[in-house]
């Protein structure tokens, strides 16, 4: 099973995320490493290569397959860089993010989840992901400052705290911001203390709850 699992992501990789323009090899290479199906809850497993998000329990969803592609290109990380997820969910994800050979943290609200995405993770071969339970409408001051912040809730605006843990010597922060249906993706650059701030498309995320979000 697991050659066609391999088969089925391959296949995700080509007809969803690159047929739709998106092109660093680092970020296809990793969506194409990362077993997503082992993220998923059993009851949608066979689900886990469509080209849609899914529930994960508690309300929450993975985000769908070229959303997590187009975040990822526009945070424009590499190897060796700090990088903060906020909302892990799953830990898909932050799973992208390690397998690109970044150090990630990131922050879940969700005690549950955070912890069962921890276990994951480490089962999974990603033990050196870091999983913080709290608000991450804070950020976590603690590793800052960070080359990039992706936002997997929307929320009313961006968070100062995360906009303050950029590093200010050039990062990006990700993240759907709008209504509690719909947002937009923002992608907001800092460049010493100048930020700014470019619109990458429509896009429907879980709320952000939290004391900079909903
Ligand atoms: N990135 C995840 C999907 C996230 S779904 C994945 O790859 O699976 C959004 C998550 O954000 C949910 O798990 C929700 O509990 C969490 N969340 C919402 N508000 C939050 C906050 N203030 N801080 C941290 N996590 C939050």
């Amino acid at each position: 099973m697991s050659d066609a699992w391999t088969r089925r992501r391959e296949r995700m990789v080509r007809t969803q995320i690159e047929a739709r323009g998106v092109r660093d090899p680092n970020v296809l290479a990793a969506l194409a490493a990362v077993p997503r199906h082992a993220f998923v809850p059993e009851a949608v497993r066979s689900l886990a290569y469509d080209d849609c998000p899914l529930p994960i329990g508690g309300g929450q969803t993975i985000s769908q397959p070229y959303m997590v592609a187009l975040m990822t290109e526009a945070l424009g990380v590499g190897p060796g860089d700090r990088v903060l997820e906020v909302g892990t969910g799953s830990g898909y994800q932050a799973a992208i993010l390690a397998e690109m050979g970044c150090r990630v943290h990131t922050v879940e609200r969700d005690p549950a989840l955070a912890e069962a995405a921890a276990q994951r993770l480490a089962r999974l071969g990603y033990g050196q992901v870091s999983v913080h339970q709290g608000d991450g409408t804070l950020g976590w001051p603690d590793a800052a400052p960070y080359r990039g912040v992706v936002v997997t809730a929307g929320g009313p605006r961006v968070p100062g705290p995360l906009r303050d843990q950029l590093d200010p010597g050039g990062a990006t922060l990700v993240m759907p911001v709008g209504g509690r249906g719909l947002q937009e993706l923002l992608g907001v650059t800092r460049r010493g203390s100048r930020f700014s701030t470019e619109k990458l498309g429509g896009c429907r995320f879980v709320p952000l709850v939290g004391e900079e979000g909903w």
